[in-house]
């Protein structure tokens, strides 16, 4: 073998995938708005001050020496039992808790584990994914040697209303471009109900449009459900597509302690679903991390326990629907239309009609990045209230669907809700009238 000696000041390359060292959107648009005092409607984190029956519960738990040490890589006896109890009411079907769960390192990991079980690495196989798609999505799924397809969900023409307000609803999949995109390599499709970033509550007749599908070319469906509790319209309630016929076989449902008791930071997730499809994902779990956080999955065996009696996620979601409420009427009111969400936690604003001063300055790194960026950047340093890029969310096909939108997240406290409020009629001057 011949070897170069290395010269001074010259690193190890690192691989051709992360060597470019990029910063990712929730970073990038984090470090603005704080740079810009801005009020943060970015990362979907929530402000709220948490309920003292889960502080409580994760302080009991850190202090407990028992809770100290590893975990089986499954989970806790604990946590198991209580996701078993809750998920066996909303998956209609009675769970085992010793083959059926697995706790994660928040949903992001329940997700990439089920990628690198099911992908072959190198083989390209495909992951349809609905754009607009979370962003780690993708990159997970080349990580994991698969090779994402994507479908747009697009808006039906002329479903706004006279102020330009669309549904969540009016946001669809051709499910013919669908069945198209189906080939011989693909083996998952991923479905996100309640949607970030739409809002979108897919209905019972497209979950089972999805469905036949999944069971024509017998793939599997990733279901990330992590919004389970929050759908805002009693006519759109959220289904999980594993209890449709036929799918309880082919379905891996993926939760969120982070999101159903607004602790993010606690990255403690669950996937559930038949033995045969939890086991290699436990397999592939137990290799990406071995096991997640003992205390913290403790804990939410304690949340998961109290909050079944004590009215805590129902409560949530009334908040939440007040403070969507809120976030519209900011929007409303300086005449801005936006994609009315039927669940999640986010509104979709179609800026298209700001108008940005010719002589505004945009860093490099954020021109380079394209109009909604552009306008979110705008936004977050000019008006002073920050929202994320939701062409993020799509492959650059299908971007420019995106382009003229910011997302703005409504997890928040009514002081921040309504400083946003105040700080937004300063885009009013900005917004042509037509
Ligand atoms: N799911 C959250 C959002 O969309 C957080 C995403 C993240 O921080 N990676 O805002």
């Amino acid at each position: 073998m011949t070897t170069t000696a290395a010269t001074e000041g010259q690193y190890p390359t690192a691989s051709s995938y992360y060597k470019s060292g990029g910063i990712d959107v929730w970073t990038l648009f984090n470090q603005a708005a704080a740079k810009a005092k801005a009020v943060n409607l970015g990362q979907g984190f929530m402000n709220f001050e948490s309920p003292e029956f889960i502080k409580k519960a994760s302080q009991k738990c850190v202090a407990d020496d028992a809770c100290n040490q590893y975990s089986p890589p499954r989970g806790r006896p604990n946590v198991l039992n209580a996701i078993a109890k809750r998920y066996s009411r909303i998956l209609d079907r009675q769970l085992d808790p010793a083959s059926e769960i697995v706790v994660t390192a928040g949903a992001n990991e329940a997700i990439y584990a089920i990628f690198c079980a099911f992908l072959e690495a190198g083989s390209n196989d495909e992951v349809i994914l609905m754009e607009p798609a979370f962003d780690q999505y993708t990159p997970n799924i080349k990580m994991a040697g698969g090779k994402p397809v994507y479908i747009p969900l697009r808006p039906v023409p002329g479903s706004e209303d006279a102020s330009g307000i669309v549904s969540s609803k009016d946001w669809t999949l051709d499910m013919a471009e669908l069945e198209a995109k189906i080939s011989e390599k693909t083996k998952i499709i991923v479905l996100n109900t309640p949607h970030n970033p739409i809002g979108k509550v897919f209905t019972k007749d497209e979950l089972e449009a999805i469905s036949n599908l999944a069971k024509k070319y017998n793939l599997l469906v990733i279901s990330d459900e992590v919004y389970e509790n929050l759908c805002f319209d009693p006519q759109t309630p959220h289904i999980p597509i594993a209890t449709l016929p036929g799918m309880w076989e082919r379905t891996l449902s993926v939760y969120s302690a982070g999101k159903l008791f607004g602790v993010t930071g606690w990255r403690v997730g669950w996937l559930v679903g038949p033995k045969e499809l939890v086991s290699p994902s436990l397999t592939a779990h137990t290799r990406i991390v071995f096991t997640t956080n003992s205390p913290l999955q403790e804990a939410a065996s304690i949340a998961l326990e109290e909050a079944d009696s004590n009215g805590f996620v129902k409560d949530q979601k009334i908040v939440y629907h007040k403070c969507r409420s809120k976030l519209m009427k900011a929007f409303d009111d300086v005449g801005l239309p936006y994609i009315q969400p039927d669940g999640a936690y986010f509104l979709l604003v179609n800026a298209s009609k700001v108008e940005i001063p010719d002589d505004f300055e945009f860093p490099d790194e954020i021109a380079v990045r394209g109009k909604s960026d552009m306008l979110t950047y705008f936004f977050t340093t000019h008006i002073g209230v920050s929202g994320i890029p939701p062409t993020e969310f799509y492959s650059p096909e299908n971007a420019h669907i995106a382009e003229n939108y910011i997302r703005f997240a409504f997890c928040k406290t009514d002081d921040i809700l309504d400083e946003a409020a105040k700080r937004l009629q300063a885009v009013k001057k900005y917004v042509r009238q037509q």
